[in-house]
């Protein structure tokens, strides 16, 4: 049997996009389903940057001070090694934010703080463990979703349908809305590495491709950016990645030297859009409008600047009736322009991050500039921790 829900907006996809936009369309006093597919918010790594400006939100719906509660770490500058050079890639300390520093908090309990507060809503309900896989239409118009969750189906009827489900929507297609392909250089490789008391790595190093280090407490995590296609999960894959960590990080080769083929895993990169991001009915926003890749860590940022941006745009709309097309173009208007620019910087910082180079090498260009003119940082730091175009609630209540 079917289960029947109506609501004003059904969103898919328990991300960093479609939870913001629940938050915000909840202070509006619009009704929110989310359907997520998982039991909780421990997935794949997408991230665990908190961008300054993300942060600037937080203080609008009064977060901020339970956010810094929760375990992070501050940055107030991203530093990298080049072959043990030490380098600064973004400086946040001038930026117009309330806090100037990016943190560092896994993306679960980031997820977790921001469902707790839509939980306080009773107009609320968050489906998990639920995949949605089709749309429910009346005639040409998308009117909701059907998912199908642990007590079986479940039908969502709404007025809009957002999907925030990310780069593998599953609906977006069934829409008939296929992204392209921007380009996708690089792939990254996930593995934990042991930790001894006291020992310490930078954050980023480079040189022959890249390893971002994330200090978990009692291990490291690493990220390791590769060119794309090159893992097949080998053992001469695996001897080609510790032969190139030796390299970039000699102080890591000892322990990455027990790792296992079956230890690592294969992240995948991509780079796309869409050319419409809605049809009638139906919005996309955040990865499914636009794969993002790490490069520069600020695909969450945008993907919550695309929900403050609809949520801003279409809640008075919901509240006393339904977003036409006309509507859903005003927020593709508003946000197309910053994800373009940033897939272009995205791309063009692919090139510099994979490419083998001696120790012996010039610096990439982009890495000499930064080096030589320190007051550049100052304008990549306004790229990574507030982005092309920030967006702000304006809640009035
Ligand atoms: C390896 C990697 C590392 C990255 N690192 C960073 C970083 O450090 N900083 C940064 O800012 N960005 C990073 N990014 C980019 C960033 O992860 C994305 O841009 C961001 O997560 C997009 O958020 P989203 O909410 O749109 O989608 P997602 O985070 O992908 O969320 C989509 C949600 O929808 C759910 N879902 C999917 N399909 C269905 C379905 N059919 N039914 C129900 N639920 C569904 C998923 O379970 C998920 O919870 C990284 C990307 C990759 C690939």
């Amino acid at each position: 049997m079917t289960t029947e829900l109506e609501t004003d907006c059904a969103i898919v996809g328990g991300g960093p996009a479609g939870l913001m936009l629940a938050l915000a369309l909840l202070r509006q006093g619009i009704r929110v389903i989310v359907i997520e597919k998982h039991a909780d918010f421990l997935r794949d790594f997408r991230g665990d940057t908190i961008h300054p400006s993300t942060q600037d939100l937080l203080a609008d719906l009064g977060l901020l001070d339970e956010f810094l509660t929760r375990p992070h770490d501050d940055m107030p500058r991203v530093t990298f090694s080049w072959y043990g050079n030490e380098l600064t890639l973004a400086d946040f300390t001038h930026l117009p934010t309330r806090r100037k520093v990016m943190t560092f908090m896994p993306q679960w309990d980031f997820l977790d703080l921001i469902a707790e507060a839509a939980a306080q809503h009773p107009r609320f309900t968050l489906l998990r463990s639920t995949r949605v896989g089709e749309l429910i239409r009346d005639g040409d118009r998308v009117a909701g979703v059907v998912g199908t969750g642990p007590d079986g189906e479940v039908a969502v009827r709404a007025r809009l349908v957002v999907d925030a489900s990310g780069r593998d929507s599953d609906i977006r297609a069934a829409a008939g809305l296929i992204p392209t392909g921007v380009a996708s250089a690089m792939d990254v490789l996930w593995f934990r590495i042991a930790k001894t008391s006291g020992e310490r790595y930078p954050f980023i190093q480079a040189g022959s491709g890249l390893i971002i280090t994330i200090d978990r407490g009692d291990f490291f995590q690493i990220a390791h950016v590769i060119p794309a296609g090159a893992w097949h999960g080998s053992d001469a894959d695996l001897a080609v990645m510790k032969d190139r960590i030796a390299r970039i990080s000699p102080g890591m080769a000892d322990a990455v030297s027990a790792l296992a083929a079956s230890d690592v895993h294969l992240l995948r990169v991509r780079l796309e859009r869409l050319r419409s991001w809605f049809v009638d009915g139906m919005l996309c926003i955040g990865d499914s409008a636009h794969a993002m890749s790490p490069a520069g860590g600020v695909g969450i940022n945008i993907a919550i600047q695309d929900a403050v941006a609809a949520a801003r745009i279409l809640g008075p709309v919901l509240r006393d009736g339904i977003p036409t097309t006309a509507d859903l173009r005003r927020v593709q208007r508003r946000r197309t322009w910053p994800t373009w620019i940033t897939q272009f910087v995205q791309r063009r910082m692919q090139g510099p991050l994979i490419a083998e180079r001696a120790a012996e090498a010039p610096l990439p260009f982009p890495l000499r500039m930064l080096r030589d003119h320190p007051r550049l940082t100052h304008v990549t730091g306004r790229f990574v921790g507030i982005g092309a175009r920030s967006e702000r609630l304006q809640l009035d209540q």
